[in-house]
C-alpha cells in the first residue's frame, strides 16, 4: 500500500524550474513564491466534483488536464500571468494507474504553461479535485468584469457550443455520429485556456470573463458589474466545428447557453478594434466581434435580419439547476 506521502512524492513532486518564481515548492508547510516588483497576486479556485462536473468513469488524463485548464482560464480572463498552482485532492483509493494518468495530464498542461504545482492537500474521500491557481498582474492592468462601457464592442474567442453538444449527446438527449461526437467531446474534456489572449488583451479590453456556464449567463456578470446592457448579433456567433453542422436553432441555443466552453468573452472600445484583432493574431487565437454594449440593461438578441429573438438564459447554476 502506498502511503499519503509516497503518493505525493511519486505523482506530484518534481524538481523546481530553475528560473521560475517558485522559491519553495511541494514538501514544506507552505510554498514560497516570488512576486515581481509592482505586481499583484491573482488567486482563483475551481473545484471539480465527480457526478457534478465529470462522469465517474472519466478518462483520468483528460481530467487532469481539465482540472488545471478551468483554473488557468480564470487567470486568462483577468489578464494575469500564471505563476503556479496548488491541488487539493480527495480520492477514494490510491489507484496507481489512475494517479499516473491524472498527474500526467495535469502536469503536461502545467509544462505547456511553464508553471509548477507548488503544494496541496491529499485526503481519502469521494473523488474531488480542487485547484487554486496563482498568477501575477501589474496593479492597474487586471481586466475586471466591471470595466465595460456602452458603445464597447463585444467579442468572444475561439468557438462556442461544442462542449454542450458533446455533453447533450453523452447524456443520451441527442444522437451524434461518432466522428462528430469525438470532435465535440475534445472541447468538453480538454478545454484550451486562453492565457496568451488574456495577456495580449491587457490595456485593450475594458472587461472580460471566461465562459464556463454559458455565454448569456457569463456575459450577464459583466453587464451587472459594469451597469450596462448588450446587443448580440446571433448570426455572428462563432459556433464549434461539430455544432456548425447542426440545425440553426440548436446552433444558436448551444452557442448562447452551452457551458464548459472556456473561451473569453470581452469588451473593448471600437477605437481598439484593430488592436483586438492584433492581440488575437499574437495569441494565435480566433477573436470574433459578436455585438456591442449599450446603456439600456439586459441582453438583446438579433437574428441576421436585425429582428429580435427571444431565447431564455439557461446558463448553468448549481443551486437552481
Ligand atoms: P501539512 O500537514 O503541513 O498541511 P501535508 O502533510 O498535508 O502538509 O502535505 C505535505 C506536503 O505535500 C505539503 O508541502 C503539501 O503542500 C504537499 N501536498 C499535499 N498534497 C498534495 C498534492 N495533491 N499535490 C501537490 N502537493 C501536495
Ligand atoms: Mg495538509
Amino acid at each position: 500500500m502506498m502511503s499519503e506521502f509516497q503518493l505525493i512524492e511519486q505523482y506530484f513532486q518534481r524538481p523546481p524550474r530553475p528560473a521560475g518564481p517558485v522559491r519553495l515548492g511541494v514538501g514544506d508547510d507552505c510554498a514560497l513564491l516570488h512576486l515581481p516588483a509592482g505586481e499583484t497576486l491573482a488567486v482563483s479556485t475551481d473545484m471539480l466534483v465527480e457526478g457534478r462536473h465529470f462522469f465517474a468513469d472519466a478518462d483520468p488524463h483528460a481530467l487532469g488536464h481539465k482540472t488545471l485548464a478551468v483554473n488557468l482560464s480564470d487567470l486568462a480572463a483577468i489578464g494575469a500571468r500564471p505563476l503556479g498552482f496548488t491541488l487539493a485532492l480527495s480520492l477514494p483509493s490510491a489507484d496507481a494507474e489512475w494517479l499516473q494518468a491524472f498527474s500526467t495530464g495535469l502536469l503536461a498542461l502545467a509544462d505547456a504553461h511553464q508553471i509548477e504545482l507548488i503544494g496541496g492537500d491529499t485526503t481519502r474521500g469521494p473523488l474531488n479535485l480542487c485547484v487554486t491557481a496563482l498568477g501575477s498582474v501589474p496593479e492597474n492592468a487586471a481586466i475586471r468584469r466591471s470595466g465595460a462601457r456602452p458603445g464597447d464592442e463585444l467579442w468572444v474567442s475561439g468557438s462556442l457550443g461544442d462542449a454542450k453538444l458533446a455533453l447533450t449527446a453523452l447524456l443520451g438527449e441527442i444522437s451524434l455520429a461518432a466522428d462528430q461526437l469525438s470532435l465535440a467531446a475534445a472541447r468538453l474534456h480538454r478545454p484550451t485556456p486562453r492565457n496568451a489572449l488574456g495577456l495580449a488583451l491587457r490595456g485593450i479590453a475594458t472587461a472580460a470573463i471566461d465562459i464556463s456556464d454559458g455565454l448569456l449567463g457569463d456575459l450577464g456578470h459583466i453587464l451587472t458589474q459594469s451597469g450596462t446592457g448588450a446587443v448580440i448579433q446571433t448570426d455572428q456567433l462563432p459556433v464549434g466545428l461539430a455544432l456548425s453542422r447542426r440545425e440553426p436553432e440548436q446552433r444558436r441555443t448551444f452557442a448562447l447557453n452551452g457551458g464548459d466552453d472556456y473561451e473569453l468573452c470581452f469588451c473593448a472600445s471600437p477605437s481598439q478594434h484593430d488592436a483586438v484583432l492584433h492581440a488575437g493574431r499574437q495569441a494565435h487565437t480566433a477573436v470574433t466581434r459578436i455585438g456591442h454594449l449599450r446603456a439600456e440593461p439586459g441582453i438583446q438578441l438579433l437574428d441576421a435580419n436585425g429582428q429580435t429573438l427571444t431565447i431564455t438564459n439557461q446558463s448553468f447554476d448549481h443551486f437552481t439547476a
